[in-house]
């Protein structure tokens, strides 16, 4: 299993958590979210609130303990509302195809466990204070990324929608098989790329490696990643 980068961002009233990460339910090495929260001194009580990027299941299934409660019982849950409409739907089960559908399974199952503790979120919204969404569709029909500015220092949460510090950044053109649209992915990669290169923002990939922290450089016609090690 690749890395996978849970966001936390403090900012003396709220505890923000961009992702949950894929609980026990989906591969033995997963689900260790509470562990590591308690090694930075977070507990799950604290989590005022959890971002999701989008609802594959490395990214939402953690959301649920064991019991099938929400594993932080004091958050809002936030979710892109294309995204949420998305996996709601259930037709999606049917038309997103074989590969994916226990995908669409995991996830409504989620989603309902939460119903009553989401807020929908839209593309450009300030969604907490500083905190601003970007839709970044293409990974996930509502994939949402989003900025977080703190005087002169932004970040941008990739989420998946930039896969890897790669090929991604060589070739923000090339096809991806894990994206549902690859072409509208292809497309979001390279803006979003083109805004933090302009921007000098940190960036975060979800499954980028070592904490998933760093920046983008142009290079030519597309970008170079320059890792920050935590
Ligand atoms: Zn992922």
């Amino acid at each position: 299993m690749p890395d996978c980068n849970v966001t936390v961002f403090r900012d003396g009233t709220r505890t923000i958590l961009f992702d949950v990460g894929a609980g026990a339910d989906f591969m033995p090495t997963a689900g260790e979210l509470p562990d590591a929260l308690g090694q930075i001194g977070v507990s799950l009580d604290e989590v005022t609130h959890v971002v999701f990027t989008h609802a594959h299941p490395d990214h939402i299934w953690g959301v649920l303990d064991d019991f099938d409660d929400p594993l932080m019982p004091n958050a809002t849950y936030l979710m892109g509302r294309r995204e949420w409409d998305y996996w709601w739907n259930p037709e999606t089960v049917n038309s997103i195809g074989p590969d994916r559908a226990a995908f669409a399974v995991g996830a409504k199952r989620r989603m309902e466990a939460i119903e009553g503790m989401v807020e929908l979120v839209d593309d450009g919204q300030e969604i907490l204070p500083g905190i601003a969404a970007h839709a970044s569709f293409g990974h996930t029909p509502g994939h949402m990324s989003y900025e977080i500015r703190n005087g002169g220092q932004s970040v941008l949460i990739l989420g998946d929608a930039v896969g890897n510090p790669h090929v991604a950044f060589e070739r923000p053109d090339w096809p991806s098989g894990t994206d549902q649209d690859a072409a509208m992915a292809a497309a979001t990669r390279a803006r979003l790329l083109d805004h933090a290169a302009q921007d000098q923002m940190q960036v975060i990939g979800f499954h980028f490696p070592q904490s998933g922290i760093g920046r983008v450089e142009r290079a030519g016609d597309a970008f170079r990643y320059v890792g920050e090690t935590a």
